[in-house]
């Protein structure tokens, strides 16, 4: 094992090709090339194969990251291959888009003194070689089973599960309001985050894998969960949280003042080549003009970097904390700074100016004060330190809440927590209402896709057991 591996001493940590930010500005691909064979198998060599691997505990899905580097230093791809999707839907999702220096690289005990495993690159290479090879085949279940599993929700939750209740056999079809399958990950997150070829082939094969799709179809509207439930054996709801949150400041109702997911879900659909009215308008374009982003999250910073390629004047995050207490990962702020986003930390926004339509935005700065019950200091304003910023596109981003799911999905039982997010019990996961079960944002609250695939697999895994047992309990009464 020596040869090939416990290289991080004589071996730097190498990143796959960065395109330069004069490209990347302009246009929507993603700002990382591929890895070459050679290269993968050199970084996958700098793991030192640690007995108890931090990098594995620190991963939401507790991917046997040490085995499947070992086998990618030594050029069994498909083995890695086959070790890297036993844990992860879509590891080739995840080694693009996960915070990794929060989760798997940020744990890795290199990391101090001579810089992380490239584990998520690693990852996106071991899968697309897959998908180049021919290697990721639909499923063909050993058995069907007669049971139907209905999941409300197209995004990584309920693919996930749907993945894996179609490998038991289950007859299973998903429900989504959008026209296209995916949720947060074709309609939220940019193109050069994750380019959009990359979830509809993943939706392809679970239509080869005989997964069923009803799109245009919102629960609740257009059919009532409890249509849905006679209609299957066990429902899963894995629907997200949609409810953006919202500043109560003077001038915020103002034109040219828009939630963050609806200026980016016109930008990926643009992307798409769909007619998107209120992009051509110019009202959701950021083409010419000073847009002020408001947070500090993983939205905030696609907004900003959305605003870039779409030729703004300037683009600046307002955002109330410093960098280092900011939820968005330090990867993108600095990928942001390099194209061009100016950040201007500990600062507020306190009212919206304009006549017909915003003009400004009055910021505010702020200092952070004693810590509150969470541990966070408290940001507090300075007096007398207003400013106005120059903004024709303000865009908010200031997180998410799930809606008032009893009442949307007509129904009443549905029991909720102090946080409107569906109550479950942890162990089966199962909601108040029986057969019934939820998964992802919609349970955790805004999350990340990797917990949301976690929690659609633990999900399936509950329903298959929920499901065998109801049968085995059936064959017992029919044979007393
Ligand atoms: P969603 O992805 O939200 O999918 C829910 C689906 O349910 C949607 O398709 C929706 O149309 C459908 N639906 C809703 N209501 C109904 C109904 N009544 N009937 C039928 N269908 C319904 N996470 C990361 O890990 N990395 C990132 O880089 C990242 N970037 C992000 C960028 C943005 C802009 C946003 C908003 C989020 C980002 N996240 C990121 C978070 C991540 O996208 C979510 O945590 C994840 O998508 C949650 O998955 P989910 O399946 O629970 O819900
Ligand atoms: Fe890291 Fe995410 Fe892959 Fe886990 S799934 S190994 S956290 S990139
Ligand atoms: Fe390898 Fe780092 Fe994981 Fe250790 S923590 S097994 S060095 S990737």
């Amino acid at each position: 094992m020596a040869e090939r591996m416990l290289k991080f001493v004589s071996t730097p940590q190498a990143m796959p090709e960065k395109r330069p930010p004069a490209e990347r500005r302009r246009d929507f691909e993603e700002i990382y090339a591929r890895y070459a064979r050679e290269k993968a198998a050199e970084q996958a060599g700098r793991c030192s194969q640690c007995g108890v691997p931090f990098c594995q505990i620190h991963c939401p899905l507790h991917n046997n990251i040490p085995d499947w580097l070992k086998l990618t230093a030594e050029g069994r791809l498909e083995e890695a291959y086959e070790l890297s999707a036993a844990t992860n839907t879509f590891p080739e999702i995840c080694g693009r888009i996960c915070p990794q220096d929060r989760l798997c690289e940020g744990n890795c005990v290199i990391e101090k003194g001579f810089q992380a495993v490239t584990i998520g690159s690693v990852e996106k290479f071991i899968t697309d070689t897959a998908w180049d090879q021919g290697w990721v085949q639909p499923i063909r279940p050993r058995r069907e089973r007669p049971e139907s599993v209905g999941i409300v929700g197209a995004g990584p939750a309920g693919l996930a599960a749907a993945e894996q209740l179609r490998r038991k056999g289950y007859q299973v079809t998903v429900y989504d309001r959008y026209d296209r399958v995916g949720g947060l990950l074709i309609y939220g997150i940019p193109n050069f985050k994750l380019e959009k070829e990359v979830v509809q082939r993943r939706e392809q094969l679970l239509r080869q894998s005989k997964v069923g799709f009803v799109l245009n179809c919102e629960v609740g509207r257009d059919v009532p969960l409890g249509e849905l439930r006679a209609r299957h054996d066990a429902i899963l709801i894995a629907n997200g949280v949609y409810k953006a949150r919202d500043i109560a400041a003077p001038g915020v109702a103002l034109p040219g003042i828009v939630p963050a997911l609806d200026y980016l879900t016109a930008s990926n659909r643009h992307g798409l080549g769909d007619a998107v009215e209120a992009f051509e308008s110019g009202e959701l374009d950021a083409k010419g003009k000073h847009v002020v982003v408001l947070g500090g999250g993983d939205t905030a910073m696609d907004c900003v970097r959305t605003a870039v390629r779409q030729g703004a004047k300037s683009v600046k995050c307002l955002y109330r904390r410093d960098r280092a207490n900011m939820p968005g990962s330090q990867r993108e702020v600095k990928h942001a700074e390099e194209e061009g986003v100016e950040f201007v930390w500990l600062s507020a926004p306190q009212a919206f100016l304009g006549k017909t339509k915003v003009s400004h935005v009055r910021s505010v700065r702020i200092h952070l004060g004693m810590p509150d019950a969470t541990g966070r200091q408290t940001p507090q304003e300075i007096p007398n330190s207003h400013k106005n910023i120059e903004a024709d596109l303000v865009l908010k981003a200031l997180g998410f809440d799930p809606e008032d799911l009893p009442s949307l999905m007509a129904a009443p039982d549905l029991a909720v927590t102090g946080w409107r997010t569906i109550k479950i019990d942890w162990r089966s996961m199962m909601t108040s209402l029986d057969g019934v079960f939820a998964a992802g944002d919609i349970v955790r609250g805004a999350s990340l896709v990797v917990w949301a695939i976690r929690d659609g697999r633990d999900a399936a895994e509950r329903i298959h057991g929920w499901l065998t047992a109801k049968a085995a309990e059936a064959a017992c009464l029919a044979a007393d």
